[in-house]
């Protein structure tokens, strides 16, 4: 007999993908024809609250329908990137992505569970029906990657995950990025416990330098937790005595060096902008001011790491979206509201 649907739309971030996720997928295969899973946060860079890529999340969930082909024939999968600050494109990128498997009048539903208040993206898609699927036993991502993370027994989380996820998280150990993501979520943990004693959860206010020369964008590489080894814009933390702009400029100077006097880059400020989404910093609460610093072209002035950052590079405007998966927090999306505008 013919499905309600002809398609259901799945959401999620799965990181990772289980047992609650998995019968989602099936409740969506009882009622669709077809399903497509939208992977999110596609090439966000490995985080504590995003170790797996979207092509190792698709791995995950293909090796746990392995023996259930059937079922697996029935399934697109589609990574999908955030935009932080553009709910608007996130939406069209997802309506776009539909509509080029499924027709115009194809019978759709949205599937997913109204956890809290991050659910409520799932109130942005009011063409599709909506399919509530309601709790599975308490599991969380969150708890799960706690557990992980911080080498708890495998004993302790296991029976929340298909067969298929647990032997990829049992093979991920052995990644060197699982070393470094133990560290990253061992810090966040002592860094927030550090500003528990604090008598309201605190906002930090950060500043950051998009300097743009001759088509490249002047770029660091962290030294340290958290965000080790990616790549970010030089930036940091406002001082008590200091001017957002001053703290600019200082950041820059320490982190990268630039040859370029202070005064020639005050006159280059061509835009500000703050980026505020909630979630941006893993830390906490973080608002930063981002300034746009657009220098004459010519010969790219001479940079050199300093402080947090163990490497300064001007990197090239094709480069930056080829590393785009390995940006610190959204320092990507900063960078490109500024050159998207110039
Ligand atoms: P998730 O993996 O936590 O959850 C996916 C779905 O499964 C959700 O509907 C969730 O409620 C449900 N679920 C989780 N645990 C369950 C359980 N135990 N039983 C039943 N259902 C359960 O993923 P998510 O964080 O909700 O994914 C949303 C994705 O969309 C993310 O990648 C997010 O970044 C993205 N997003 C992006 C934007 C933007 O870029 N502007 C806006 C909104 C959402």
């Amino acid at each position: 007999m013919r499905k309600k649907y002809d398609f259901c739309i799945y959401i999620g971030r799965f990181q990772p993908f289980h047992l609650g996720h998995l019968q989602s997928v099936r409740i969506a295969l009882e009622e669709a024809e077809r399903l497509i899973i939208v992977i999110g946060s596609h090439r966000t860079a490995p985080n504590i609250k995003n170790p797996w890529t979207s092509a190792q999340r698709e791995q995950m969930i293909r090796q746990t329908l392995k023996d259930e082909p059937e079922l697996l024939a029935r399934i697109h999968f589609v990574p999908v990137r955030d935009q932080l600050y553009s709910d608007n494109l996130w939406v069209a990128d997802i309506q776009q992505k539909v509509l080029a498997i499924a027709d115009d009048d194809s019978a759709v539903a949205i599937i997913g569970h109204r956890k809290d208040e991050s659910s409520y993206y799932l109130d942005s898609f009011p063409q599709w029906s909506y399919i509530e699927t309601g709790n599975y036993r308490d599991i969380h991502s969150t708890d799960i990657r706690a557990a992980y993370l911080s080498r708890a027994p495998e004993a302790s989380y296991f029976d929340k995950l298909p067969v298929g996820v647990q032997v990829n998280l049992s093979t991920f150990q052995s990644d060197p990025l699982f070393e470094e993501l133990c560290g990253e979520y061992t810090f966040i943990q002592n860094y927030k416990k550090a500003w528990s004693v604090a008598p309201y959860p605190p906002t930090f206010v950060t500043v950051d330098a998009v300097v743009v020369q001759s088509g490249h964008v002047l770029i660091v590489r962290r030294k340290a937790h958290p965000g080790h080894g990616l790549f970010a814009l030089p930036g940091g933390f406002v001082d008590q005595d200091e001017t957002l702009l001053e703290g600019m400029l200082r950041e820059l100077k320490e982190e990268t060096g630039l040859k370029v006097p202070v005064p020639v880059l005050r006159g280059s400020i061509v835009d500000s902008h703050v980026f505020d989404n909630p979630g941006r910093s893993l830390r906490g609460r973080t608002i930063t001011h981002a300034y746009f610093i657009q220098l004459k072209a010519g010969k790219l002035p001479a940079v050199k790491g300093g402080d947090d950052a163990d490497k300064a590079l001007w990197m090239s405007l094709a480069d930056l979206y080829v590393h785009e998966d390995h940006f610190f927090e959204d320092h990507f999306a900063i960078i490109q509201h500024f050159v998207s505008r110039v």
